[in-house]
């Protein structure tokens, strides 16, 4: 079978290998994603010799384009126009027990493609003149592809022995591209899970997020549970699993609960970290478990329990310090919020004091309490529907109104310190949260005057006498 090369870097790679006599071939993700017609922006081309000098005069040949050699791997990497191209010389790899790293020699392209971690992975089109864009598939990649099937191309137990971090990737592409992962490749999976403790945190959570950010990321969980991974490495999520009944009554299982809300959440944003928190939202439901004869399943403060393990998890599995986290930890935090605004009558208070917590990420919070309706009764669904909209219009309409979402407190410090001659103490923190409460409770406006005429009140009750008289309207 012949392929259709398009971009216009083979035909230079072609010449180049040709003038060398170093046969040259496009390899692995970017065959399999042509054949899917998926874009994929980076190009792995393998050589019959040094892929560090086929890159440097590949670039030679573009004009003289940076060349980024790795020599430790002997590969070389060069950008042109909307494509990354990587080269390698064809080898032959052996593993040692306890390193994800190989034992490297030159081999042949057969050996290049034996060391591929999937048959669909190890398709490779010549780039040589007598047989340009011909298919070389010895493992019956092209079928496996048309049958949606994720195999090995050796020995599943040795493969992912070898290189564990396979397991994740199959199941990453499974869940990626839709495919199933063929029986004896997901037996060896659950026979080598132990394996996976040789792999960095960092390379895993590469996995994952992928995982998290296919159109439907349920279905790699799922794979990570039933191969016994997800125990491995995500216990926090296991532990959700399975229902508990006392005296008939039951609660939902959280943790099919949490990927139907990761399904939901996914065809409405790509943010990442959104996403993430929907995976964490009821992350604290095993440790807040109670039951009561009166009020059946109780899952008390599960939400502050879960910001708290959003920090443990985040650290744990290596993922951001910084404000990512703070965002996921505040989604975990407040995510009942809305639910609970939406059952009340909604009065103004709350949702400036929603507004006044959630800040700039209210809508995200919306998304995230909209994607947590997964109730199979609908008319229960649709009322909570109804009422998040009346709580959207409520949001607009109050901080169009009272500017909660960026909160500054329009009154200083400074201001406070000069109309009662104060040197720095707490009396001055007490007089700034009295006006924010007194804003988000609706007493006064966010405004200066308002608030300026307050604090003298306050400060008054506090047996504080004004040293200056400032007027109220000055240094807004
Ligand atoms: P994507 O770019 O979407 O992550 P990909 O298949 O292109 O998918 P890369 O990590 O870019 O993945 O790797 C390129 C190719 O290198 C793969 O198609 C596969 O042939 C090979 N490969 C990558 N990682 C491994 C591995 N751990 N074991 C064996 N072969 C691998
Ligand atoms: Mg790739």
């Amino acid at each position: 079978m012949k392929l259709n090369l398009e971009h216009s870097v083979f035909e230079i790679v072609s010449r180049v290998a040709e003038r060398k006599k170093t046969p040259a071939y496009v390899i692995g993700g970017y065959v399999r994603d042509l054949l899917l017609k998926r874009a994929s922006k980076d190009i792995d081309i393998v050589v019959l010799g040094s892929g560090i000098d086929v890159a440097k005069e590949v670039a030679r040949e573009l004009g003289g384009l940076n060349v980024t050699p790795f020599k430790n791997f002997g590969t070389a990497m060069l950008k042109y126009k909307d494509v990354e191209v990587e080269f390698v010389g064809a080898r032959k790899e052996s593993y040692r027990r306890n390193s994800r790293k190989p034992v490297v020699e030159d081999g042949t392209l057969e050996d290049d493609q034996n060391r591929r971690d999937f048959t669909i992975n190890a398709l490779a089109v010549s780039l040589n003149n007598d047989d340009y864009g011909t298919l070389v598939d010895p493992f019956n990649g092209l079928k496996d592809l048309e049958c949606k099937t994720i195999r090995t191309p050796l020995d599943p137990v040795i493969t992912f022995s070898d290189d564990p971090l396979r397991m994740m990737r199959a199941i990453r592409f499974a869940t990626q591209l839709d495919f199933n992962i063929e029986p004896d490749t997901f037996e060896g999976i659950k026979s080598s899970k132990e394996r996976i403790s040789i792999v960095s945190e960092e390379r895993i959570i590469d996995e994952l997020n992928k995982i998290i950010m296919a159109d439907k990321p349920s279905k790699g969980f799922k794979l990570l549970d039933k191969s016994g991974l997800l125990e491995l490495i995500f216990p926090e999520l296991t532990a959700l699993k399975g229902v508990d009944v006392i005296s008939g009554v039951g609660h939902k299982d959280n943790f099919y609960h949490t990927l139907e809300v990761l399904d939901r959440i996914a065809p409405n944003t790509d943010d990442l970290w959104l996403r993430w928190s929907a995976l964490l939202h009821d992350i604290g439901k095993p440790a807040s478990k109670r039951f009561d004869e009166k009020a059946g399943w109780t899952f008390y403060a599960h939400n502050h329990i879960g910001a708290k393990m959003t920090g443990q998890i985040f650290k744990r599995l290596k993922l951001p310090q910084n404000e990512k986290m703070k965002f996921v930890r505040k989604m975990v935090k407040l995510h009942m919020r809305p639910i609970v605004l939406s059952e009340d009558t909604v009065t103004d208070s709350a949702v400036r004091r929603l507004l006044f917590e959630a800040g700039d990420d209210i809508d995200k919070l919306m998304t995230l309490c909209e994607a947590d309706i997964t109730s199979k009764n609908e008319e229960k669904v649709k009322r909570y529907m109804k009422n998040f909209s009346v709580v959207r219009q409520k949001l607009k309409e109050i901080e169009q109104k009272d500017h909660i979402r960026n909160f500054q407190p329009p009154v200083s410090g400074e201001v406070i310190m000069e109309t009662f001659g104060l040197k720095p103490c707490r009396e001055i923190g007490d007089i700034k949260s009295a006006i924010k409460e007194a804003i988000l409770d609706g007493v006064i406006r966010n405004d200066y005057d308002e608030a300026y005429e307050f604090m003298l009140k306050k400060g008054e009750e506090m047996g504080l006498m004004p040293v200056k008289k400032t007027g109220n309207t000055e240094e807004k």
